[in-house]
C-alpha cells in the first residue's frame, strides 16, 4: 500500500470535487475515489437552481448558509473555470414565482417585505408583467414574485471543472473504485476499494445518499472522518439532458406537495424547454 495521503475523499460528486479542489489548492495531498466518473450521482440530475430566498425558510440556518454560498458564487465559478480551463455555464437570471391564487399573492407580498428588510430586491408583479417574462404560461396566472438575485449553474459542468482544477493542484482522481469499508490499521485510516486499499490521515465521506452504505469498522479516531450531508431518500438512475435555461427560472408558488407548503416545482424556460420537448 502506498504511503498515506493527507485526505481520501470518497465520492466525486459536486461536494467531493469541491472539497478536493479546496483542499488541494491549499497544499493538502488528496485522493478522490468514486465507482463512477465525476458527477454521475445526484449531481447529474441537479437543475442547478440557486434560489435561497425561495427554497430556504426565513431565519433558518439553511437560509444564512445558502445566501452566503450564493454571494460567493460569482468569484468561485470564475476561479474554478480559470484554473481548470473549462467553461462553466452560470447565470443570474432571476426567478419568477407564479401565483394562481389570491392567497399566494398575499404571501408573495409578505415575502417581498421580508426580503426588502434584508436589502434584497424583489418585486410582486401583475399578470401582464408575468406574461412579458414568460409568454408561454397558461391562463389563470394572477401575478408573480420576481427575485433578480437568483440564478443557476450547470452542475455537471461545474463538477467536471472542479475535478480538473483539483487535478491541476495535484489531486488524484480514481474512478471505478467502489469503496467497501473504512478501517484503521496501525493508526492509519485505510479505505478499502475494489481497486485496492488507499491510506489516509483523514477521510471525507462525500458519497451523497449512498454514504450510509459505507462500512466503518475498527476505527477509533472518528475525528479524522468527516461525512458531508446526505439525503437518504434520493435515488438517481439515469442522466438528465443538460438543462440550460435561456430566460428566467419559473416556479409555481401555488403547488403544494407532501413535503410541505413551501415545496417548489421548477420549470426551465427558453432553450431548455425546447430541448426537453424534443
Ligand atoms: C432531480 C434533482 C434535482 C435537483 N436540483 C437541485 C437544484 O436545482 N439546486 C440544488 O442546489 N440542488 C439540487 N439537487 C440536489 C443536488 O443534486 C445534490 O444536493 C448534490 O448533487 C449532492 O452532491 P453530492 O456530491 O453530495 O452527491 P452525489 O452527486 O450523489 O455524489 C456522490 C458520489 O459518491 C459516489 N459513491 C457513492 N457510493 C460510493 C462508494 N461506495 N464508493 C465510491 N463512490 C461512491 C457516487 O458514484 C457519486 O458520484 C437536485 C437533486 C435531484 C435528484
Amino acid at each position: 500500500m502506498s504511503p498515506p495521503t493527507d485526505i481520501v475523499v470518497i465520492g466525486a460528486g459536486i461536494i467531493g470535487c469541491a472539497t478536493a479542489y479546496e483542499l488541494a489548492r491549499r497544499g493538502v495531498s488528496v485522493q478522490v475515489v468514486d465507482d463512477r466518473p465525476a458527477g454521475m450521482g445526484a449531481t447529474q440530475a441537479s437543475a442547478g437552481v440557486l434560489a435561497p430566498y425561495i427554497e430556504a425558510r426565513d431565519d433558518s440556518p439553511l437560509l444564512e448558509l445558502t445566501v452566503r454560498s450564493l454571494d460567493l458564487f460569482d468569484k468561485f465559478v470564475a476561479r474554478v473555470s480559470s484554473v481548470s480551463g473549462l467553461p462553466v455555464t452560470y447565470r443570474r437570471t432571476g426567478t419568477l414565482d407564479i401565483a394562481t391564487e389570491e392567497d399566494t399573492l398575499t404571501r408573495f407580498e409578505q415575502q417581498r417585505v421580508a426580503l426588502s428588510r434584508r436589502g434584497i430586491t424583489a418585486d410582486v408583479v401583475d399578470a401582464a408583467a408575468v406574461r412579458r417574462e414568460e409568454p408561454q404560461l397558461a391562463d389563470g396566472v394572477l401575478g408573480g414574485l420576481l427575485i433578480p438575485a437568483h440564478g443557476y449553474v450547470v452542475a455537471g459542468e461545474l463538477t467536471r471543472a472542479l475535478a480538473a482544477a483539483a487535478r491541476r493542484h495535484g489531486a488524484q482522481l480514481i474512478e471505478h473504485g467502489r469503496v467497501k469499508r473504512i478501517a484503521e490499521r496501525q493508526g492509519e485510516l485505510v479505505v478499502e476499494t475494489e481497486r485496492g486499499p488507499l491510506a489516509g490521515n483523514g477521510v471525507v465521506i462525500a458519497a451523497g445518499s449512498w454514504s450510509g452504505q459505507i462500512e466503518v469498522s475498527g476505527v477509533t479516531s472518528f475525528n479524522a472522518i468527516v461525512c458531508t450531508v446526505a439525503s437518504p431518500d434520493c435515488t438517481v438512475s439515469a442522466p438528465m439532458p443538460s438543462m440550460v435555461p435561456k430566460n428566467i427560472l419559473v416556479s409555481f408558488g401555488d403547488i403544494r406537495s407532501a413535503t410541505g407548503p413551501r415545496s417548489q416545482s421548477w420549470a426551465m424556460t427558453g432553450d431548455c424547454r425546447a430541448r426537453m420537448a424534443a
